[in-house]
């Protein structure tokens, strides 16, 4: 997918990726189109949608909801063409660099707030945010908003996704319900599974460079989570680092978990000194790094 997938594909030529809709009286409906900000919410459109939905992601796969990419600068912000729903994650995760991308829309139904943007965070069972709110700068700004790495929360999201698109296009409604119906018991299955093969996590201490996998692990009922992050977005001082380390040490915790894409330099120092491994999990819960990420975690505790 490289070239064609990192083509900001909305800039100028999005006519001709979206201009097929004809119009015409007696023509096969064109497919409801869809732009979502991660690639976990692409994935859950495309589930629900099947065919009767076109989406294109913002981020592309594997790169992180906090940094801000290079494709995605000010020189960006073209036009969404003919698109009928923006699904977004929301609590803040997107506002750097599709906040931006809403703001320059010329229909303002695409932008925050507007009636074609749809926030997934709406749908999903959140986790209390922290006591006292978070710091200044940090870049959880409401609340941790990585929901997706509950399994329970993609259900969640793909049932009012398929409520929201059968309002939006109610010719396909029966699919877009059988389509979620499928995946539900596809993944309530799945769920039941997963939790007896990862039961062992149950009271464990968990530690990763960023939290980014706190629903994880408030779903497998880890008792505390520690992060080299002082605070989400703000780096460890040397007293942090020193701390965590004495902690993983002490508790014997073998696995370092670090958001793909990283830097690599402190997970070096904090394994070579801990002897625990690092292993990389991508922060957007995507549906189809689901059997990876429990394959990962059932040799991991
Ligand atoms: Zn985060």
């Amino acid at each position: 997918m490289a070239k064609q997938g990192r083509r900001l594909w909305f800039i100028g030529f999005a006519g001709a990726l979206f201009g097929l809709s004809s119009g015409i009286p007696g023509a096969q409906a064109a497919p409801i189109r869809v732009v979502a900000s991660t690639q976990s919410l692409v994935e859950l459109v495309q589930i629900v949608g099947g065919p009767d939905v076109v989406v294109q992601g913002v981020l592309q796969r594997g790169e992180n909801p906090h940094a801000l990419s290079p494709r995605l600068l000010p020189g960006a912000r073209g036009q969404w063409k003919e698109v009928s729903w923006v699904v977004r994650n929301g609590l803040g995760l997107e506002d750097a660099w599709l906040g931006p991308l809403q703001a320059a829309q010329t229909d303002p139904a695409l932008r925050k707030g507007g009636e074609k943007d749809w926030d997934a965070s709406r749908s999903a069972n959140l986790l209390a945010p922290p006591v006292g709110g978070p710091r200044l700068g940090e870049n959880h700004p409401t609340s941790n908003p990585h929901f997706l790495l509950d399994p329970r929360n993609g259900i969640r999201v793909a049932e009012a996704l398929g409520k929201a698109l059968s309002k939006a296009d109610p010719e396909h409604a029966a699919g877009y319900e059988a389509r979620f119906q499928e995946f539900r018991k596809k993944r309530e299955a799945q769920i039941q599974a997963w939790q007896k093969q990862l039961k062992s996590w149950a009271g464990k201490v968990a530690v990763t460079d960023h939290a980014h996998l706190t629903y994880l692990w408030s779903w497998l009922g880890v008792s505390a989570e520690a992060t080299l992050e002082s605070a989400p977005g703000h780096p460890a001082t040397p007293e942090h680092l020193e701390k965590l380390v004495q902690e993983m040490k002490s508790r014997q915790v073998k696995v370092f978990f670090m958001q793909s894409g990283s830097p690599e330099g402190l997970a070096r120092a904090i394994t070579r000194r801990t002897r625990a491994k690092a292993l990389s999990v991508d922060p957007s819960g995507q549906e189809s790094q689901w059997d990876r990420l429990i394959e990962i975690l059932a040799k991991s505790p």
